[in-house]
C-alpha cells in the first residue's frame, strides 16, 4: 500500500470543487461516462491494430446505484489502469498555475472541468470518498485500488479485480441524495449520454407484472449508439430521418418538412442533421433546440453563439470536435472556428433550399406557407442569407398561386405601372375584410397578393428598400400597398383620373353634415376620421375608408422593432371617402342643400362677403413689413378672420342640426364602417335597428 499526495500545485482544488462548482455538479455524471466510454474506446481500437488480442466480450459501461451502501458506480470494460497509469493520470493533476486559473473562472465549473482534465475530480462535488478499481488489459498488470476522501491525500494499494476495466465507485454525499435515485440517474443519463458511441446500461428493462413493474432479464440500454447524424446520407432513407427527429425530441408530435444533413471535413470538423419544423404562426417556437454534441456526447442547446439566431429556429443536432465547448460564451462568438461553422451551416441551409426549390417546386409550394417565417427572419437579419435565398423566396396571390418576386414584377408589370413608373404590388392582410376593395381590384384586373405573416410588413419593407436601391434612384422602384389604403385609382394611379367636380357650397354640404355624424376622434380608441371626396365610379359604394399605407405600415413594425414605439402611440387614421361618382351622393347632396338652403344660402351670402372683405385688408397690407404693421392693421386682421370663422361655425351648425334627423347620412357611415370590419357594439345595433326602420 502507498499513500500519497495528489499532485496539485495548490491544496485549494477539493474546496473550490465542492464549492464553486456546485451549480453545475450534475455534469460529474457526464465526464466520468466520458472517461469509461473513452477507455472502451481505445480498447477497440487497440484491437482493431491486432495490438490487444483478447477477448473484447461485453464492452458496455454501466451505472449502478446501491442505495444501502449509497454508492454511485460508473463501470467500464476498457483499457484500464496500471499502478503507474493512476499515479501519473489521477494523481498528478499537474497543471501550471492552477489556482490563478480556478480563481479566474471560480462561477465557470464547466471551463475548468473539462477544459484541464479535471473530469474525474468532479466527482467530488457529489461524493465524500471516491475509489477506483481498475485492472489494465495489459498482461499480467496488477489490478489497482486508488481511494482518496476528498482532501490531498489518497491511499493506493494492489487489489484482485476479476474483469478487465475500470470501476469508479463514488460514496454520495449526504447532501446529494438525489443520485441515488433511479429517476435522477436515468433523467441525466437521457440528457448527457443518449447518442454516445458505447453501449450505456442502467438496470434492466421493466415490465408490468400483476400490476407492478419488475425488473426482466433484458438490460436497459439507454442510448442509442449509431445516432442518424454519424451515418452516411446515402445509408438513410427519410423515414430514418424523420424516426431520429422524434428521438431527438420524444415530445413532439409534427413530422419535420424536411432535413439537412451536415457533413464538414476541413477546415473544421463538424457533422449533424438539421431539421425545419413546422413553424406555426408566431415566433415561440423554440421549445425544441438545436443540440450540440461533441463526438457523441450531449454539451447544450444553448447554441445561439454557434448558429445565428434566425437558425436557432430549426431544430436538430450538430456534433463538433472543433467548438471550444468548454470557454466563455463571449469568447465563441469571436472564435475563428466558430465564425466558419456558423457560415458553413447558413450556407449549407440556403443552398438546400435553393436546391428543393429547384427540384422540386410543387413540393416546395406546398411547404412555403410553413417555413416562410423562418427564411423572412433569415433574409431580414442576414444579408448573406438574403442573397442566397431571395431566388426561391416566395409570394402568393390571394388565389393560392406563388411566385418568386422577379416572377411577380413580370406578371404584374404590364398593368400595375403608375404613371411614375412605380410597381404597385397591392396585397391584402385580411382578404374578408377588405373583400369590396379586392373585388374592385380585380375587376381592373389588379392582382392581389396575401400578405397576413407575422413578418411580412417587413419583408415588404425590405423588398421595397433592395429595389430602390438597385435602381440607385426612386424611379422604377418597387411599391407594396395594401389594397384598401385608398381608392382604387389612385392605389396604381394612372394619366386619365377622374376629377371631383364639386362647388365649395356642395363640398362644405357634405364635409359637414358627415363630419358631425362621424364617430367622434376618440383618444380611447386611438382613432382619427377625416372626410375626403373623390370621383371613383358610379357602381362604387357611396362612402368607403382607406387607411395611408405608410402610417398603417409603421404601426405594425413598431410591435416588432424597438425604438419605434413613437409609430405605435400614434392614432389609427382612416379616411372617410365620399364617391362623388356615385348617384346616391348627388341625390343626397341635393336633398341636404334643399333642406337647409333657407338658413344656409344667407349665411353664404355673408360669408362669401366677409371673405372678399379679408381679402382687400389682406391685399392692402400685403406689401408691408409684419414689423412695419401698426396694431390697428393687425387687429383688423384679427377681427374679420374671427368674423370668417363664425360664419363658418354657423353654417357647419346648420348642416350638423340637420344631420341629426338624416337618418341617410349615418347609413352611408356605417356601411363604410361595416365593408372595413369597424362596426362593432352598439353601434353595430343601432345599425341594425336603423336598416329595418328604412326599410
Ligand atoms: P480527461 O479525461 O479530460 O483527460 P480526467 O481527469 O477525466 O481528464 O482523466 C484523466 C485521465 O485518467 C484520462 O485521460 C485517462 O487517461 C485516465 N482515466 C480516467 N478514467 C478512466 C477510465 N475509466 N479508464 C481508463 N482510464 C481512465
Amino acid at each position: 500500500m502507498s499513500k500519497g499526495n495528489i499532485g496539485v500545485t495548490s491544496d485549494n482544488i477539493f474546496p473550490v470543487i465542492k464549492k464553486f462548482l456546485y451549480s453545475d455538479h450534475e455534469i460529474f455524471l457526464r465526464e466520468l461516462i466520458s472517461n469509461a466510454v473513452d477507455a472502451t474506446q481505445k480498447l477497440r481500437t487497440l484491437a482493431s491494430v491486432g495490438e490487444f488480442k483478447g477477448e473484447l466480450g461485453d464492452t458496455s459501461v454501466r451505472v449502478i446505484l446501491d442505495k444501502t451502501k449509497k454508492t454511485l458506480t460508473v463501470q467500464d470494460h476498457g483499457i484500464g489502469m496500471t499502478a503507474e497509469e493512476v499515479d501519473k493520470y489521477i494523481n498528478q493533476i499537474a497543471f501550471s498555475g492552477a489556482e490563478e486559473f480556478v480563481n479566474q473562472y471560480k462561477d465557470k465549473a464547466e471551463a475548468i472541468i473539462g477544459h484541464f482534465g479535471l473530469g474525474f475530480y468532479s466527482a467530488f462535488m457529489v461524493a465524500d470518498k471516491v475509489e477506483i478499481f481498475s485492472q489494465s488489459y495489459q498482461e499480467d498488470a496488477q489490478a489497482v485500488h486508488w481511494s482518496c476522501e476528498g482532501n490531498p491525500e489518497y491511499v493506493m494499494e494492489p487489489t484482485i479485480k476479476a474483469d478487465r476495466g475500470t470501476d469508479i465507485v463514488l460514496h454520495i454525499n449526504d447532501e446529494f441524495t438525489q443520485y441515488l435515485e433511479d429517476a435522477t440517474i436515468e433523467t441525466l443519463l437521457n440528457k448527457y449520454c443518449k447518442f454516445l458511441p458505447v453501449e450505456i446500461v442502467f438496470g434492466k428493462k421493466k415490465e408490468w407484472k400483476d400490476g407492478k413493474k419488475v425488473d426482466t432479464d433484458e438490460d436497459n440500454v439507454i442510448n442509442n449508439v449509431h445516432p442518424a447524424w454519424t451515418k452516411k446520407p446515402a445509408d438513410l432513407t427519410d423515414e430514418d430521418y424523420n424516426t431520429f427527429y422524434h428521438e431527438l425530441y420524444p415530445a413532439q408530435m409534427d413530422e419535420p418538412l424536411f432535413h439537412i444533413h451536415l457533413n464538414v471535413d476541413y477546415p473544421f470538423h463538424l457533422t449533424g442533421i438539421l431539421y425545419f419544423p413546422k413553424i406555426k404562426n408566431n415566433l415561440d417556437v423554440r421549445r425544441n433546440k438545436i443540440q450540440l454534441y461533441c463526438n457523441q456526447v450531449f454539451v447544450t442547446d444553448e447554441v445561439e453563439n454557434i448558429v445565428p439566431e434566425y437558425l436557432t429556429l430549426l431544430h436538430g443536432v450538430i456534433d463538433s470536435p472543433d467548438i471550444p465547448l468548454n470557454v466563455s460564451r463571449s469568447y465563441l462568438q469571436s472564435d475563428n472556428n466558430v465564425k466558419k461553422i456558423s457560415g458553413h451551416i447558413t450556407k449549407k441551409v440556403a443552398d438546400k433550399l435553393a436546391e428543393l426549390y429547384k427540384n422540386d417546386r410543387e413540393n416546395f409550394e406546398k411547404k412555403w406557407d410553413d417555413i416562410k417565417l423562418f427564411i423572412q427572419f433569415g433574409m431580414l437579419s442576414d444579408e448573406k442569407f438574403y442573397d442566397r435565398t431571395i431566388g426561391c423566396a416566395l409570394l402568393k396571390n390571394l388565389d393560392g398561386k406563388y411566385f418568386t418576386l422577379e416572377e411577380y414584377k413580370e406578371h404584374v408589370k404590364e398593368n400595375q405601372t403608375d404613371k411614375h413608373g412605380d410597381l404597385i404590388m397591392l396585397y391584402a392582410q385580411d382578404p374578408d375584410a377588405s373583400y369590396s376593395y379586392i373585388e374592385r381590384a380585380k375587376a381592373k384586373g389588379y392582382d392581389v397578393l396575401l400578405m397576413d405573416g407575422e413578418l411580412d410588413v417587413h419583408a415588404m419593407s425590405q423588398f421595397e428598400q433592395k429595389a430602390t436601391g438597385e435602381q440607385g434612384d426612386a424611379k422604377n422602384a418597387l411599391r407594396f400597398v395594401r389594397v384598401d389604403s385608398d381608392v382604387i385609382e389612385n392605389l396604381i394611379s394612372k394619366e386619365n383620373k377622374n376629377v371631383v367636380a364639386l362647388t365649395s357650397e356642395q363640398e362644405d354640404a357634405l364635409r359637414y353634415t358627415f363630419e358631425s355624424v362621424l364617430p367622434k376622434n376618440d383618444k380611447d380608441t386611438k382613432v382619427n376620421y377625416s372626410v375626403s371626396f373623390e370621383s371613383v365610379s358610379e357602381d362604387a359604394l357611396p362612402v368607403f375608408l382607406t387607411q395611408n399605407e405608410f402610417m398603417r405600415r409603421m404601426k405594425e413594425m413598431s410591435v416588432h422593432q424597438q425604438g419605434m414605439s413613437f409609430y405605435g402611440q400614434m392614432p389609427d387614421h382612416y379616411n372617410v371617402v365620399i364617391n362623388t361618382a356615385n348617384p346616391k351622393v348627388n341625390v343626397l347632396m341635393q336633398q341636404i342643400m334643399d333642406a337647409c338652403a333657407q338658413e344656409v344660402l344667407p349665411l353664404q351670402e355673408q360669408l362669401s362677403a366677409k371673405k372678399d372683405e379679408e381679402q382687400q385688408i389682406k391685399d392692402a397690407q400685403k406689401d408691408i413689413k409684419e414689423q412695419d404693421l401698426t396694431q390697428e392693421q393687425k387687429d383688423a386682421v384679427t377681427a374679420i378672420t374671427k368674423e370668417v370663422a363664425a360664419l363658418k361655425q354657423q353654417i357647419k351648425n346648420a348642416y350638423a342640426e340637420h344631420a341629426k334627423n338624416e337618418d341617410k347620412v349615418s347609413q352611408l357611415i356605417d356601411i363604410a364602417l361595416l365593408a372595413s370590419g369597424m362596426l362593432k357594439g352598439e353601434a353595430l345595433a343601432k345599425f341594425v335597428n336603423r336598416s329595418v326602420d328604412l326599410l
